[in-house]
């Protein structure tokens, strides 16, 4: 038996792949707790992956089984009918999903069944990179290395399957009836969702794979793959993504691109690692010194940034990127990370959990991972005092506005079409109206708010009274950086 969950695919699927070898195959997507806890636009992003797959396995001849309820109970009850001995899953190693497979593993164990989770949603298994002293790599470079050395598993084929007749199913669920008038507007930006169709993403890609040397500039958005709401979803393997995308590396023309394509996938498996090893790292800072942190709690603040009225354009034009289409450009979550919790000033958690809901990408790992890399408390963080001033950021990889005025209604004369589709996808209860334009003020003065934040980092040094050195002992550069 085969238990899908963010592995929506047929390829280099290892789960389904070790259910097909042990005999007749009956798929099983279980709607639970741990399901239902996730962000809405993720939720809404599995949707569409889940109707894509089952889909596909009625056209090979088989079903997906979908049943609602406590995992180990569907789970156990699915096996006992079917009477499967082992039931083979993608480990998914968030904190929330492992408590969860720990209490399904208990009750098939208490019939005589067995859990078998495969690693099939990582380039390495964690386990196979260790430093030379069996740790595990808290920075990002050594780490890189270390996957190199021990390289990347080919992809492994689709497998033969022979299916079982498949038990009851419950219709396919609306697994995010919260989406509201927002899924609209996301459904009409969203990529096709679907095995082939990311596997489509992938190969016009790697078509035009030379331009990902301007992956900075969100102006130019066909620069990067925009495949990791694929990757968050399983419909494409990082092994599939990294064997097509090595192919490159002979050729002198994308060579360049397709080495930082490769790092990049890299970061994400580093993510990853770190989850594996520390899952509280949505919830807790790495570095523990900064627990003391002197954040502030401002709700209008807040407010203004999660509804990307603070009158920073930059800011606010990825915000409103995000609330359209789900996604944001990376250059620019790192400026609005950078924003919330320095200029303004506020708990990075506040940020995470909004891109945890907002987001069809979200992948708990690379979140936590870039949200403490920001706020400076992460394994390999960025030193807190490394401020992205928004403006500076916004001149260098939007030097003519493209971006801003895409998403930003009624800056610089913009009336276009996306940046409409925000207040659409918007609460009705946010009150927002096209006919407010766009904020002339901002809400924090950028040279105060840096300010501001270098006092917060001295005051929390001053109360331990020790310099800011990391756990592996690497002590941060001269306190005086902007971006
Ligand atoms: C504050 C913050 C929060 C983030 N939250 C998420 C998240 O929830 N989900 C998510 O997938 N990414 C997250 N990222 C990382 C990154 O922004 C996205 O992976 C990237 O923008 C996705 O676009 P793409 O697929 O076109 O990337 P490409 O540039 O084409 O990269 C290919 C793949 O590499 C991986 N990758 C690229 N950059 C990173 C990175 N910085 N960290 C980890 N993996 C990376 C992704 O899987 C991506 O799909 C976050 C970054 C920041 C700064």
């Amino acid at each position: 038996m085969c238990w899908f969950r963010r592995d929506l695919r047929v390829a280099d699927n290892p789960a389904l792949a070790a259910a097909a070898a042990a005999g007749p195959v009956v798929a099983l997507f279980v709607v639970d707790e741990v399901l239902r806890g996730q962000g809405a636009a993720t939720r809404w992003r599995l949707q569409g992956a889940l109707s894509a797959l089952s889909a596909d396995l009625k056209g090979r001849g088989g079903a997906l089984v979908v049943r609602t309820g406590d995992a180990a109970e569907v789970v156990a009850g699915v096996a006992a009918e079917v009477d499967a001995a082992e039931i083979h899953a993608t480990d998914w190693p968030e904190p929330a999903r492992s408590a969860a497979d720990a209490r399904v593993a208990q009750r098939l164990e208490a019939d005589g069944r067995r859990l078998i989770l495969h690693c099939g949603h990582l380039l390495v298994a964690p386990q196979a990179i260790r430093t030379g002293s069996g740790g595990v790599y808290k920075v990002y470079t050594p780490f890189a290395r270390a996957v190199r050395r021990h390289g990347v598993p080919a992809p492994l084929p689709e497998p033969k399957i022979c299916w079982a007749d498949p038990p009851r199913s419950e219709p396919l669920p609306d697994l995010a009836p919260d989406m509201d008038r927002g899924a609209e507007v996301v459904a009409r930006h969203a990529a096709p969702a679907g095995e082939a169709a990311a596997r489509e993403r992938l190969d016009a890609f790697l078509g035009r794979a030379a331009g990902y040397l301007q992956r900075d500039r969100p102006d130019r958005p066909e620069a990067t793959s925009g495949l990791s709401d694929a990757l968050a979803t399983g419909e494409i393997s990082p092994r599939t993504i990294w064997a097509a995308a090595e192919r490159h590396l002979h050729d002198p023309a994308r060579a360049q691109a397709a080495e930082k394509f490769l790092s990049e996938l890299t970061w994400r498996d580093f993510a990853w690692h770190l989850l594996t090893e520390w899952p509280t790292l949505p919830e807790r800072e790495w570095r523990a010194e900064f627990a003391a942190f002197p954040f502030r709690r401002d709700t209008a603040d807040e407010t203004a940034w999660t509804r990307a009225v603070t009158g920073e354009p930059l800011v606010d034009a990825g915000l409103r990127e995000m609330f359209v289409t789900g996604r944001m450009h990376n250059r620019v979550r790192l400026a609005v990370a950078s924003y919330l919790s320095k200029h303004l000033l506020i708990d990075w958690r506040v940020g995470l959990r909004w891109f945890a809901d907002t987001l069809i990408d979200w992948d708990p790992a690379s979140n936590a991972m870039n949200w403490q890399w920001v706020a400076g408390s992460g394994p390999d963080a960025s030193p807190y005092f490394r401020i992205f001033n928004p403006a500076t950021q916004a001149a260098k990889f939007d030097p003519k506005g493209d971006y801003r005025r895409r998403w930003l209604w009624g800056w610089d004369g913009s009336d276009s079409e996306d940046a409409r589709d925000y207040f659409d996808a918007v609460p009705r209860s946010w009150g927002m109206d096209p006919a407010d334009g766009y904020p002339d003020e901002p809400i924090v003065d950028l040279a105060a708010g840096r300010q501001r934040a270098l006092e917060a980092l001295a005051t929390m040094r001053q109360a331990q009274a020790e310099p800011d050195v990391g756990p592996d002992g690497r002590a941060s550069e001269a306190p005086d950086e902007e971006e």
